[in-house]
C-alpha cells in the first residue's frame, strides 16, 4: 500500500506504535527537561501529533500541519535539548519506512522542525519576559518598602521631641528637625548650612571639641556629653548631647547624627537645689554645711592660717519675745546684710550657723590682728539701730575672734574654741569681741572637766575634810572648828576648795557636795561630843549661796542634826554676805527656823561684799567673821596704819553693838593676835594658832586640852603658848 493513499492509509494502531517509539526516544534524551504531563497525556499527545505529521506528509503535502504539530510539541513544553533531534529521527525513520518519498519527508520534517523552533522561541521569550516582569515587580516592592521606611524615618526625625541633626564630614549641618531648631530659636532651614562649630559656646568643656574631632576621624563611634548651645537670643540652652557616627557600607565615616535633649530646666532645678543645700533660706547667706566645706578647704590648704569671727547677736531672744518672730526674722535678714558688707576681701565667707549665730571665715589672714580688725568692723556695723518695719531696734553683737588655728586643732575643736571666745565676749559684757587665748581655753577646759568629774569623785570618796580650830582670844580652849573641804584628785593631787566650789555651784553639784560635808562634819562633831560633851567644839560648816537656795536644804540640815544627834547649838553655819543679801525670803526663813532651833549662824568674810550694815541687824546672826584682808593689813607693826585699826575697831564695835560675836580669820602673826585681842575681837582662827587639821589631830588637841597640857590663854603672856603659831 502506497503512502500516497492519504492520511487514512495508516491504521490508528500504527500511530500508537509510532508514538510509543517516539516517547521512548524522548524519554532517553529528555532527562534535562521536566515534562509537565503524565505518561498517558504524553502518549496521547504524541499519538495525535504522529497522526498529524503522517497526514501532513501524505499528498497533498501540508507542511503547515507539520509545522503546527512541531509547534504543539514545543508548546507542550517538550523542549529538552535533544527533543527536536530525536523526534526528527523517529518521525523521519517512520515516514521513510511507510514509503513517503524522501523529498516529501524532508519538507514535512523541515516544516515540523520550523514549527517546533518557532514555538520554542516564543516559549523562551515568554519565559524570559515573565522572569523580567517578576524581577521588576520584586524591585518595585523593595523600592516601595525602602520609601516607606525612609518616610517613617523622616517622620520620626521631623516629629521627634528630641532635637535631631545630621551633618556631613566637613561639619556642615545638612538636616535638623523642628525640635532642635526651635530649641535654639531658628527654623530648620536656617540651621541647614551652618557649621557645627558655629554652635560653640563659651562654656564648652575644654576637651569637648577634641572629642568631636576624634569622632569625625572615625576614632570612636559615639560621644555623650553635656553641652550649652547659644540660643539665637543669646542665652545658653543646656543639653544632653549624643553624637554618633554614621558610616557607609565600606565603613568610612559619612555623617554625624546628633540627638539633643534640652536639660536647661533640669539644670536650673539642680542649681536651685544646690543653692538651697548651701544657703540659708532666710538670709541667703551660706549655711552651716557650706561653711564647714569652706573651713575644711581652708584647713586643707596646708600651713596657711585660718581666722574666724563668731558673731552672736546680744539679747536676740528678747527681740523675738517682745516684737514677735516676724520682726526677729527681719532683724536677722538685716543683720546678715550688714555682716555681708563687713567683708571686703575675696575668699572671706559670711555664713549663718543657725539662730542668731553667724560666722565670717577668713581663710588666710594676711597680718596678725586682721581678724580682730574685722571684728571691730562688725561691732561698728551693729552700732547703728536697725529699722525693722518702722521699729528702731538697737542690737549689739558679741564676737569671738580666732586669729589663727590653734595647734593641731581639727574643725570641731576650732569651732569650739571660736564658740568659747564668743562666750568670753558675752561674759565681758556683750557688744565687744574677745580673741581666743589657748592658755585660757585650756584652763577653762580643765575646769569644765573637773566640774564634770565631781559626781564620780563624790561616789569614789575623793573628797575629805580638814578642821581648823577657832580659838577665843581671851580664853584657853578650842571653841569651834571650821570644816574645810578638800579633793584628793587622782591626777591633780589635793585640790583646795577655791578650785572646785564655784564649779560645783555653777553645775548643780553643790547640794550633793554640801550634804557630804555637812554629814561628815556633824559625824566628826558627834565623835568629839562622845569623847567629852564638855570640851566638844562647835562644828562650823560653810554653806554656799546656791545651796541655801535649794528648798530641800533645810530638811537636809534638820535630818543631819537628828541623825547625828548633836545639839543644834554645836552646829554653826557660815554664810557669805552674798548668800544672805541676795535672799528673797525663802532661804532666810530657813535660817530663822534653824536659828530658832539653836543653830548658830555666822556671817563669813564680812567686809568683802555689800557690807550693808543696816541689813545686818535683821539677820538671825550670832557671829560675824572678819574677812582675811582686814586682818592681813595689820600683819605687823610696819604694815599697819592707823586707819586699819580704826576699821577693825569699828567692825568689832558694830558687831558687838548688834549683839554678835566677832571672829577674825587669817591670823598669821602674834602681832595680829595681840592687836585683835586688844580690839576686843572675841575669837580667831589662822595659821598662827592652827593650820586646818585632820580629824585625828583635832581629837588629839582636844584630849591634850582636856588633860591641861595645852593652853589657849589670850593676852601678851599667853600668845606665845598658842600651838602651831608662827
Ligand atoms: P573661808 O570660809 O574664808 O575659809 C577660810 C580659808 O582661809 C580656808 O581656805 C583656810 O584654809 C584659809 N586659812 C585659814 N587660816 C589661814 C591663815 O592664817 N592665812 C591664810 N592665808 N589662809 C588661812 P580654804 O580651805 O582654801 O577654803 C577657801 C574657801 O573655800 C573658804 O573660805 C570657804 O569659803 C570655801 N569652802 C571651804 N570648804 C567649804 C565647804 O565645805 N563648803 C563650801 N560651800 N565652801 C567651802
Ligand atoms: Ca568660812
Amino acid at each position: 500500500m502506497g503512502w500516497d493513499a492519504g492520511p487514512g492509509a495508516l491504521p490508528q494502531g500504527s500511530y500508537a506504535d509510532l508514538a510509543g517509539r517516539w516517547m521512548t526516544a524522548l524519554r532517553d534524551g529528555a532527562r534535562d527537561h521536566i515534562v509537565p504531563m503524565s505518561a498517558a497525556e504524553t502518549t496521547e499527545l504524541l499519538t495525535r501529533l504522529a497522526a498529524e505529521l503522517c497526514a501532513a506528509a501524505a499528498p497533498p503535502p501540508a507542511p503547515e500541519r507539520a509545522a503546527e504539530a512541531g509547534a504543539e510539541l514545543a508548546r507542550a513544553h517538550l523542549v529538552g535539548e535533544e527533543v527536536l533531534g530525536r523526534s526528527l529521527g523517529v518521525l523521519g525513520a517512520h515516514l521513510a519506512a511507510i514509503g513517503v518519498p524522501a523529498p516529501r519527508v524532508a519538507t514535512t520534517l523541515g516544516a515540523f522542525a520550523n514549527g517546533y523552533l518557532r514555538a520554542f522561541r516564543a516559549w523562551l521569550l515568554a519565559e524570559q519576559e515573565s522572569v523580567r516582569a517578576a524581577e521588576i515587580a520584586a524591585r518595585r516592592v523593595a523600592e516601595e518598602q525602602l520609601r516607606a521606611s525612609e518616610a517613617r524615618m523622616r517622620g520620626v526625625f521631623a516629629q521627634a521631641g528630641v532635637g535631631t541633626g545630621l551633618s556631613d564630614m566637613t561639619g556642615r549641618i545638612i538636616e535638623v528637625n523642628a525640635a532642635f531648631a526651635e530649641m535654639l530659636g531658628y527654623r530648620p532651614e536656617e540651621m541647614c548650612g551652618m557649621l557645627v562649630t558655629d554652635l560653640a559656646h563659651p562654656e564648652d568643656e575644654s576637651g569637648m571639641w577634641e572629642l568631636y574631632g576624634a569622632l569625625m576621624a572615625g576614632g570612636c563611634d559615639s560621644v555623650r556629653l553635656e553641652k550649652a548651645y547659644p540660643h539665637r537670643d543669646g542665652h545658653a540652652v543646656w543639653t544632653n548631647l549624643n553624637v554618633s557616627l554614621i558610616r557607609d557600607q565600606r565603613g568610612a565615616p559619612q555623617y554625624t547624627l546628633v540627638l539633643v535633649e534640652d536639660i536647661s530646666e533640669q539644670r536650673a532645678l539642680q542649681a536651685s537645689l544646690r543653692y538651697r543645700a548651701h544657703h540659708d533660706q532666710l538670709t541667703g547667706l551660706a549655711n552651716r554645711s557650706r561653711f564647714f566645706d569652706a573651713l575644711a578647704e581652708a584647713f586643707a590648704a596646708g600651713d596657711s592660717g585660718v581666722g574666724l569671727c563668731y558673731v552672736d547677736l546680744d539679747h536676740f531672744k528678747t527681740v523675738n519675745d517682745t516684737y514677735g518672730h516676724a520682726v526677729g526674722d527681719e532683724l536677722l535678714v538685716a543683720a546678715a546684710a550688714r555682716l555681708r558688707e563687713c567683708v571686703t576681701e575675696p575668699g572671706q565667707l559670711v555664713a549663718r550657723m543657725g539662730g542668731d549665730e553667724f560666722v565670717i571665715l577668713v581663710p588666710d589672714p594676711a597680718r596678725p590682728g586682721d581678724v580682730a580688725a574685722l571684728a571691730e568692723t562688725v561691732l561698728a556695723a551693729f552700732s547703728e539701730p536697725f529699722d525693722i518695719n518702722g521699729q528702731h531696734l538697737r542690737v549689739s553683737a558679741s564676737v569671738g575672734v580666732m586669729e589663727e588655728r590653734p595647734d593641731r586643732a581639727d574643725a570641731d575643736e576650732f569651732m569650739q574654741a571660736a564658740d568659747t571666745s564668743m562666750y568670753w565676749a558675752k561674759s565681758a559684757g556683750r557688744g565687744c569681741y574677745a580673741v581666743f587665748d589657748p592658755d585660757r581655753g585650756r584652763r577653762e577646759h580643765a575646769r569644765a572637766e573637773l566640774s564634770a568629774a565631781i559626781p564620780e569623785a563624790l561616789a569614789a570618796g575623793e573628797f575629805f575634810l580638814e578642821y581648823q580650830p577657832i580659838v577665843p582670844l581671851a580664853g584657853d580652849r578650842i571653841e569651834a572648828v571650821e570644816a574645810l573641804v578638800r579633793w584628793r584628785h587622782p591626777d591633780l593631787g589635793v585640790l583646795a576648795p577655791v578650785e572646785f566650789i564655784d564649779l560645783a555651784e555653777d553645775n548643780g553639784h553643790i547640794p550633793a557636795l554640801g550634804a557630804y560635808v555637812l554629814g561628815h562634819a556633824c559625824r566628826a562633831a558627834r565623835r568629839w561630843h562622845d569623847l567629852d560633851p564638855e570640851s566638844a567644839p562647835v562644828i562650823s560648816v560653810n554653806v554656799s549661796a546656791v545651796e541655801l537656795a535649794d528648798p530641800a536644804w533645810l530638811t537636809r540640815v534638820e535630818n543631819t542634826l537628828s541623825d547625828t544627834g548633836i545639839p543644834p547649838q554645836r552646829l554653826q553655819l557660815e554664810l557669805t554676805e552674798r548668800a544672805l543679801m541676795a535672799d528673797d525670803g525663802g532661804p532666810l526663813a530657813a535660817l530663822r527656823t534653824l536659828a530658832d532651833a539653836g543653830v548658830r549662824i555666822a556671817l563669813d568674810d564680812f567686809g568683802t561684799g555689800y557690807s550693808n550694815l543696816a541689813y545686818l541687824g535683821r539677820l538671825p546672826l550670832q557671829v560675824v567673821k572678819l574677812a582675811g584682808p582686814f586682818v592681813q593689813r595689820i600683819r605687823d607693826s610696819n604694815s599697819a596704819d592707823a586707819t586699819d585699826f580704826v576699821v577693825l575697831e569699828t567692825i568689832v564695835g558694830l558687831t558687838h553693838a548688834l549683839g554678835f560675836t566677832a571672829t577674825a580669820e587669817c591670823v598669821e602673826t602674834r602681832f595680829q593676835a595681840e592687836q585683835l585681842r586688844a580690839l576686843h575681837c572675841d575669837t580667831a582662827q589662822g595659821w598662827y594658832f592652827h593650820r586646818p587639821l585632820p580629824e585625828e589631830e583635832v581629837t588629839e588637841l582636844l584630849e591634850r586640852q582636856r588633860s591641861g597640857l595645852h593652853g589657849f590663854a589670850a593676852g601678851a603672856a599667853g600668845a606665845g603658848r598658842w600651838a602651831n603659831g608662827k
